[in-house]
């Protein structure tokens, strides 16, 4: 995280496993969160919006888009997926956007 470790009076380095912020999954890395986090750091926490390797990879191709529900739930999906989904002028709104809100995901529409 750029900044220097100040270690925790109780929790010495006080490691986390990030997780991904897009897709849940453990990120392949520990950070040191010190006395940064004032308790104990838990095992699996969410540190910063940063996709893991995998997402990345979705994200940077031109097969995926991530959508985050007003409804709590959010994901990929494939961007075939949303042309069978979406009208035309539908999917022009979209346009180059690699993350898009909905009110409903496709799971509360009933769409999947
Ligand atoms: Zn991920
Ligand atoms: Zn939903």
């Amino acid at each position: 995280m750029g900044k220097n470790l100040i270690l925790h009076k109780e929790f010495g380095v006080n490691p986390t496993i990030p997780i991904c912020s897009f897709c849940g999954e453990d990120k392949n890395e520990v950070v040191l969160l010190g006395n940064a986090y004032k308790e104990e750091a838990p095992m699996h926490m969410q540190i910063d919006n940063e996709p893991c390797d995998a997402c990345k990879k979705k994200l940077e191709g031109n097969e995926w888009k991530f959508f985050i529900g007003d409804c709590g739930h959010q994901g990929f999906v494939k961007v075939k997926a949303l042309q069978e989904l979406f009208t035309e002028e539908g999917l022009k709104d979209l346009g180059d956007h690699k993350t898009f809100r909905m009110e409903k995901c496709f799971q509360c529409m009933g769409m999947v």
